[in-house]
């Protein structure tokens, strides 16, 4: 039996987390970062389970061998510049996750590409304007980052037909994607995307990539849907290749600041689709589960799956 500290947001979907966590391993002592403070027993946990950690609220568990994180990104994590150093930091990889991905990457893929954001308009303004559509051989697909959620994205786009690329920082094959890397890459995997999906991680290299030199590659009737994080669009830049017209769409899931707040221009924008960061959420069971059996591996001498690369930051 060992120590685990739980550290989870003061919030609705949150609350529940250290509970699950009890009941998921009764074997281990599961404690709350603030009750393990209060008994002065800090050091005691080697493993933390946490979401998004205040900056500094893991500093004072020095014993920490594995941070749990139970998201698929840990940007915020990873922003804590006083996490201990010698702790792996481990993701959540939940097959689960990528199939709700894989479900919302498939509905924006085919709502534009069977024109929905074109006749939401014209019923708004009562027009009846039908316009041909490509067939999925002609629509090209783009996927920035080809990770987890990306790959079981494009599994389930192959069978419509769509030809699908992808840009990578290793080029790591991904059967039936064509793969990109490099920044003549990205821009050539821009050029030639129709729908261009982002999933990257965010990280420092990846903060504001879509910006106004990326939008000014794209083709005038492109659409971008973005799933990744709300950073990795600079959003003023958008809003200004939108007004000019390129990419002809945006499908926006994540914000620089959320909840979007009230007032900003992409609410009412007749190019922007707004969707509340809901592109697939993390379940409590599979989190709960796949954080368990983390520990247990943890217990049983077994290597740390889904690792974290603290250098790379993702
Ligand atoms: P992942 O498995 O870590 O994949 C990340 C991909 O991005 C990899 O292909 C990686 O390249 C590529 N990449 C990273 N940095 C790069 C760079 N500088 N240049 C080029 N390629 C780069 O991540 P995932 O599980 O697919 O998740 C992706 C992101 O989705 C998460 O980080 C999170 O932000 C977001 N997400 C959003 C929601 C939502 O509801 N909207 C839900 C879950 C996750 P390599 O293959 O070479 O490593």
């Amino acid at each position: 039996m060992g120590t685990v500290v739980t550290w989870f947001r003061d919030h609705e979907e949150d609350r529940p987390l250290h509970a699950a966590l009890v009941a998921a391993l009764p074997e281990e002592r599961v404690v709350t970062a603030a009750g393990l403070l209060a008994e002065g027993n800090a050091a005691s946990a080697d493993v933390a389970v946490v979401t998004a950690p205040t900056p500094g609220a893991l500093a004072p568990f020095t014993g920490l061998r594995l941070i749990q994180s139970l998201w698929a990104g840990v940007d915020k994590l990873l922003t804590d510049g006083d996490l201990p150093p010698g702790a792996t930091i481990a993701r959540l990889v939940d097959p689960d996750m990528a199939v709700s991905m894989a479900e919302t990457v498939v509905a924006h893929v085919l709502a534009i590409h069977k024109d929905h954001p074109h006749y939401a308009r014209a019923q708004a303004d009562g027009l009846w304007d039908p316009r041909p559509t490509p067939n999925a051989s002609e629509r090209r697909i783009g996927f920035l980052g080809l990770g987890h959620l990306s790959k079981a994205a494009a599994t389930r786009l192959a069978p419509f037909g769509f030809p699908i690329a992808g840009w990578s920082r290793s080029g790591a094959p991904v059967t039936g994607v064509t793969v990109h890397t490099g920044r003549d890459g990205l821009l050539a995997l821009v050029a030639q995307s129709d729908i261009l999906v982002n999933l990257l991680p965010l990280t420092p290299e990846t903060t504001g990539i879509v910006d106004a030199t990326l939008l000014a590659a794209m083709k005038p009737d492109a659409a971008l849907v973005n799933l990744g994080r709300g950073a990795h669009v600079v959003e003023e830049d958008l809003l200004a290749a939108l007004d000019a017209g390129r990419p002809a769409e945006a499908v926006l899931d994540v914000f620089r600041t959320e909840p979007l707040p009230a007032g900003h221009p992409f609410w009412t924008h007749p190019r922007v689709r707004v969707f509340p960061h809901v592109a697939a959420r993390t379940s409590k069971e599979t989190a709960i589960a796949l954080a368990a059996a983390a520990v247990r591996r943890l217990r049983a001498g077994q290597p740390a799956r889904d690792v974290v690369e603290r250098g790379r930051g993702y």
